[in-house]
């Protein structure tokens, strides 16, 4: 899949200083099951066949650490981030290795620091690399996580990612809700690993998993009729 190096259109790929403008950060965000991850290996794959040399990122991936994966199937070798971890330094220390480092994807972004977010910006503005951030906006309560209230703030371009969830009603979901024992919750931790496939998790000996709903029934905790008709049964 890689073009001839005689092809004239990559020839003026990666690492030209004629199409060097400084690198941009983009983010990109949607609710669970929207298909950013899918989105974040396309966007890898787009850049690394045209001879640019990128770094995959993630952080509490549902395949565990060191890779990134998706619903559908797709996953890559990823560096994991912990909260400790500087990525100028991770990419300077690549650099200082030989290896190329022209651009990042960073999956699941809104889980990074809002330190984190700050390097990614600094390495935007300073050394010209290009970061595509994927993530969550909101939280099970609907309110921001830091991390993403720092990339709406500080990123050159925003998205909505378009590939469109649905609420079991038929509306656009794009709110996900986390379902405790069959209950919506309204409180707890901003961060809480639940199963986000239709097998739950046992957390703290509850039932923890997440649901995308439609604004109209994350506001009433309504989650349908097959949650409903599970309820009902409990009751029996
Ligand atoms: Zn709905």
């Amino acid at each position: 899949m890689t073009p001839p190096n005689d092809d004239p259109d990559s020839c003026v790929a990666a690492g030209d200083s004629r199409l060097r403008r400084g690198g941009s950060l983009k983010f990109f965000y949607g609710p669970m099951d929207c298909g950013k991850s899918t989105l974040a290996l396309q966007m890898d794959y787009n850049h690394a066949r045209q001879g640019r040399h990128g770094l995959v990122l993630t952080t509490i991936d549902r395949a565990g650490p060191g890779r990134l994966s998706t619903r559908i199937g797709l996953g890559k070798e990823a560096v994991d981030v912990d909260q400790g971890l500087d990525l100028r330094l991770l990419v300077r220390e690549r650099w200082a290795k030989g290896i190329r480092v022209d651009y990042l994807i960073c999956d699941e972004a809104s889980f990074y620091t809002v330190e984190q977010i700050e390097q990614l910006a600094d390495l935007v503005d300073t050394s010209d690399v290009d970061v595509y951030a994927f993530g969550l906006a909101t939280d099970f309560r609907t309110s921001l996580f830091p991390a993403a209230q720092r990339l709406f703030e500080l990123a050159d371009e925003v998205t909505r990612v378009q590939v469109e969830v649905l609420c079991w009603c038929g509306r656009p979901g794009l709110l996900n809700a986390r379902v405790v024992d069959g209950t919506i919750a309204r409180e707890g931790d901003q961060v809480v690993i639940g199963d986000t496939t239709d097998a739950d998790t046992e957390t703290d000996h509850k039932d923890v998993h997440y649901q995308v709903l439609c604004r109209r029934h994350h506001r009433t905790g309504d989650l349908g009729p097959a949650a409903r008709a599970e309820g009902q049964l409990r009751l029996v």
